[in-house]
């Protein structure tokens, strides 16, 4: 299971499905060449959705994670599913709705990162809701007033761009990482940046949605203390 994968969700957070073929079978593992899958990482889960061949059979993907070698992307299918020989070539379908409201949550997680201050020290993002966990020492964080500044920023309708630089660029500017846990991969040569402009810029592998608007109104349902400088922000969708 070596073979990369053309990763097309990089380049168009938006592609919904593509025509693709399978170069490698593992159990119930299945690779493509190129795939709109985007796997979990980054706090943001694995695409669901399906595997159409050309005589009508649809493998359902239930969800997708990053192979061992760069680049490459297993689907996963149910465990006892019946599984397509390598060179069958297939429809490759995200469920978009669901992957949709991942990037609104995930986008608006990044804003949350501009108004508060401190480290991310963690975050995970599901269907609907979304945290994550800041290094914030004694301080009391306001929930009202974070979900008004929020709120504020996603109605504002800031544009959302990806754009690269390289490992060394990445290097002379260590402010554009915030997160202290998982630091960005480096030693590919390039590393992508979200902008969301004027509001936030960091490295980020995941998928966004194109203006802060599409995000919609967000409600901040708890902080929690999780430890002395440790400070965990719940959002959720308002409707
Ligand atoms: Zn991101």
């Amino acid at each position: 299971m070596t073979a990369g994968t053309q990763l097309l969700f990089r380049d168009d957070a938006y592609l919904c499905r593509t025509q693709a073929t399978v170069i490698a079978v593992e159990g119930n593992k299945i690779q493509l060449d190129r795939t709109p899958f985007y796997p979990t990482g980054g706090g943001q889960p694995g695409d669901r959705g399906t595997l159409t061949a050309e005589d009508g059979r649809v493998f359902t993907v239930i969800d997708t994670r990053k192979g061992e070698a760069p680049d490459s992307v297993l689907h996963l299918l149910a465990e006892d599913a019946a599984v397509p020989a390598v060179g069958t070539p297939v429809t490759a379908a995200i469920d978009w709705d669901y992957r949709h409201r991942l990037m609104r949550l995930h986008t608006c997680l990044h804003l949350l990162c501009a108004i508060v201050p401190g480290s991310v020290t963690g975050g995970q993002i599901s269907d609907g809701k979304a945290r994550l966990d800041f290094d914030v020492p004694g301080e009391s964080l306001d929930k009202d007033d974070i979900a008004a500044r929020l709120n504020a920023l996603i109605a504002a309708g800031h544009a959302v761009e990806t754009r690269w630089i390289t490992d060394a660029e990445l290097a002379a500017k260590p402010e554009l990482v915030r997160t202290m846990s998982v630091k960005p991969p480096t030693g590919a040569g390039r590393i992508r940046l979200l902008d969301i402009v004027g509001v936030d810029l960091q490295p980020c592998g995941g998928t966004h949605i194109r203006n802060t608007a599409e995000i919609g109104p967000i409600l901040v349902t708890k902080i929690e203390n999780k430890g002395r400088q440790n400070r965990r922000i719940n959002i959720s969708f308002a409707g």
